[in-house]
């Protein structure tokens, strides 16, 4: 049967980083919402203009569209063993939406790992992030530089810093987290899918306790 899992985490929480790094491992496919958007804004798309507005803003791009890319997304061939999930859902209409696209596929979220990390912590990584312009690979200048600065190791493309991480931005987005996000945490534990990791260590520390939870 196919796994899905969902990594919940505020931004900045390592997510996307962790999210490469185990799909590969597990041979799972890995969909971010936010990489998507950004891909849709790239080819400069209907929808990736509409969730241009949003993203400047650190808004959340709204649940119908948002949800109409992600069952695109997980009917595609190479989520047939499964999918991890990055950044959604992010509230709870989307994690509705999700448990019913997964039983049309005939599965379910398996588990919900919470990277939690404090939201100063959050500031100083998301500054420092550089992504690459080919793959969406993410750095950081202090934490994890490349070998070649301005350079993604992984593929030779362009590094560049987001948009929507300057300071302003990310304060919105560590708020609208908290908004609307941060409830799915009682929302998944209610199911007894949740289960916490603390996101403030190392890169290869957070990800081999992941690791460990998502394989169990
Ligand atoms: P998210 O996808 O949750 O928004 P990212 O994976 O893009 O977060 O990570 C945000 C930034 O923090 C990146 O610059 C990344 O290199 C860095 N980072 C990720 N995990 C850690 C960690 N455990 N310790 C220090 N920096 C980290
Ligand atoms: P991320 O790459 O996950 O940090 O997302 C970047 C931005 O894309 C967010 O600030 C939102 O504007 C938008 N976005 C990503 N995922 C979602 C989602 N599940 N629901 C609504 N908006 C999203």
């Amino acid at each position: 049967m196919a796994t899905y899992i969902v990594l919940l985490g505020p931004p900045g929480a390592g997510k996307g980083t962790q999210a490469k790094l185990i799909a590969e491992k597990l041979g799972l496919a890995h969909i971010s919402s936010g990489d998507l958007f950004r891909e849709n804004l790239k080819a400069q798309t209907e929808l990736g203009i509409l969730a241009q507005s949003y993203m400047t803003k650190g808004e959340l791009v709204p649940d119908d569209v948002t949800i109409a890319m992600i069952r695109d997304r997980l009917s595609r061939p190479d989520c047939a063993q499964g999918a991890l999930l990055d950044g959604f859902p992010r509230t709870p209409a989307q994690a509705d939406a999700l448990a019913t696209m997964l039983a049309s596929l005939g599965g379910s979220v398996k588990c919900v790992p919470l990277i939690a990390v404090p939201a100063a912590v959050l500031i100083e990584r998301l500054s420092g992030r550089w992504s690459c312009r080919a793959a969406g690979h993410v750095y950081h200048e202090k934490f994890n530089p490349p070998k070649q600065a301005g350079i993604c190791d992984l593929d030779g493309s362009e590094l560049y810093q987001r948009e929507d991480d300057k300071l302003e931005t990310v304060q919105n987005r560590i708020a609208v987290y908290e908004r609307q996000t941060a409830p799915l945490i009682e929302y998944y534990r209610q199911r007894g899918l949740l289960v916490e990791v603390d996101g403030a260590r190392p890169i290869e520390e957070v990800g081999a306790d992941l690791l460990a939870v998502v394989t169990r």
